[in-house]
């Protein structure tokens, strides 16, 4: 016996056409009009489009930063995903400073323990000693076929030019891609040290201290380079015109380079969130910075030109009023016990969040909560103004994200041996977008207040069902492990 799902309008990257889906065990077995019932459950689509499942391709749970972590883990950040749809992520292994990737891999599966939805991993380079290159090769073998290196966060993260064309290199050599966060990391802490002199502390002063020059400089550089070393690039949360001139400039060259915007910066802005009264504007502190609505404009031409090849998030959602209980004494006597745990003991108590920078925009933990939201809120300022057609959604929330990253067809699309991650996808459905209702563990929403037209209302993973409406379906140990190919196109 399988589910069959009945009635509905099939949404892939290349077509909508009415058909039956048939889900057999874990995978897709026969798409087809009017097929037989007989023996199977029926999940009833009629009036909904049947998607694959979202795949959120960069995601931050339970990341140490800024003297912090993250608040979503492989548990909740898990749920609150799937009740947007999305029935992947691939999230950043940090390989530590001193220690080699494997020693970053094994922390990161542990993490990964509780897992409700599939993920996987990329694998971000800190520290490229010779031992570290050689190591990169097994990485592939691991199923783990993307290096991140960053070119912002000085002194913490930030790698120099040597080092990422060496990764380059070996990535090239190797069959695996490249991803940067593309900011002139040495500009922006001269520009922050001259902020905190002059005595501007507020947050709308993270933006002044990462303007759009220094995001498209660090493309253009990290664009060349991959065009000299054959290396397939893939520029993270672009947000503005100076990098996507650079990136457009790149795949006009035939270089190997593509990216991604992230849902935040089609629609919040420098001037009415990050520059709101008070530390208000500390909710949306991320890197690069949010910008104004004409970038805004830049990115939704680019994602519809297919320069940018994928919408994700970055989601990495902090308190914005944390920092509450009596932590220093509870991990004392809990001999350096976790977050988790210490928030579980009262619901009051809560790890340090955003309020970290009051004061001093520069210790602002950066990031967002998105995970949930994402492609609501695609469809909603996306495809129910006209700007992109519902294939186009589902190729830059689906199918992309899975070629480009190793997993297609198995991932990323509804076809016969694929998994079964479908989401019916209700076109009419309403809600108002709140912290007071999402499944994140945040204490405020980015989109609050947001009136959506079109969601997920049942979601299945590999056969099984994890949303319906309200009601949640999965379990921890529930998601899976994803190893992804090497020599993935480029598109
Ligand atoms: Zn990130």
């Amino acid at each position: 016996m399988g589910t069959l799902f009945k009635g509905g309008t099939l949404v892939t990257a290349s077509e909508m056409v009415q058909a039956d889906v048939l889900v057999e065990g874990e995978v897709i077995t026969l798409i087809g009009k009017d097929i037989s019932k007989r023996g199977h459950e029926v999940v009833n689509c009629k009036g909904k489009y049947l998607m694959p499942g979202g795949i959120d391709v960069h995601t931050h749970l339970d990341l140490p930063f800024g003297g912090t972590y993250s608040n979503d883990d492989f548990d909740t950040g898990h749920k609150a995903a799937a009740f947007g749809g999305t029935t992947m992520h691939i999230d950043f292994v940090i390989q530590p400073k001193g220690g080699t990737l494997h020693d970053g891999l094994r922390t990161w599966r542990e993490k990964a323990k509780p897992a409700q939805i599939d993920y996987g991993f990329h694998m971000a380079v800190t520290d490229l000693r010779e031992d570290v290159l050689e190591e990169i090769p097994s990485m592939a073998k691991e199923g783990i076929t993307s290096l991140k290196l960053f070119m912002a966060y000085k002194n913490v993260f930030q790698v120099d030019d040597t080092t990422l064309f060496r990764a380059m290199k070996q990535a090239a050599a190797n069959g695996m891609i490249v991803m940067v966060h593309a900011e002139n990391g040495d500009v922006v802490q001269e520009l922050i040290t001259d902020h905190i002199a002059a005595g501007k502390l507020d947050p709308i002063y993270h933006y002044d201290t990462r303007p759009p020059e220094v995001e498209g400089e660090a493309t253009n550089r990290a664009v060349v380079m991959a065009g000299l070393a054959g290396c397939s690039l893939y520029v993270v949360h672009m947000t503005c015109q100076e990098s996507v001139d650079a990136l457009r400039r790149g795949r006009a060259l035939g270089y190997p380079v593509m990216g991604e915007t992230c849902v935040q910066y089609f629609h919040i802005t420098r001037d009415k969130h990050l520059g709101a009264k008070g530390f208000e504007g500390a909710k949306y502190v991320c890197s690069p910075p949010v910008r104004n609505d004409e970038h805004h404009a830049i990115l939704w031409q680019a994602v519809r030109d297919g320069t940018l090849q994928v919408v994700s998030t970055d989601h990495c959602d902090f308190w914005y009023e944390g920092g509450v209980g009596p932590w220093q004494e509870w991990s004392k006597k809990h001999n350096g016990g976790n977050w988790v745990e210490y928030e579980k003991q009262d619901p009051s108590y809560r790890r340090p969040g955003k309020e970290l920078g009051k004061g001093n925009f520069a210790k602002i933990p950066n990031g967002l909560p998105a995970i949930e939201d994402r492609m609501m809120v695609v469809w909603q300022l996306g495809v129910n103004s006209g700007k992109i057609s519902p294939m186009r959604f589902v190729e830059l929330n689906c199918t992309n994200p899975a070629k480009i990253f190793g997993m297609y067809p198995r991932k990323g699309t509804i076809s016969v041996g694929a998994d079964a991650d479908i989401v019916v996808w209700d076109p009419k459905a309403k809600k108002t977008l709140s912290a007071k209702t999402q499944h994140m563990r945040c204490d405020y929403n980015l989109f609050e207040g947001m009136k959506i037209t079109g969601m997920p209302v049942v979601v299945y993973q590999r056969g099984n069902k994890l949303v319906e409406g309200d009601q949640w379906f999965g379990h921890n140990g529930g998601g899976q492990y994803i190893a992804r190919s090497t020599h993935a196109p480029v598109i």
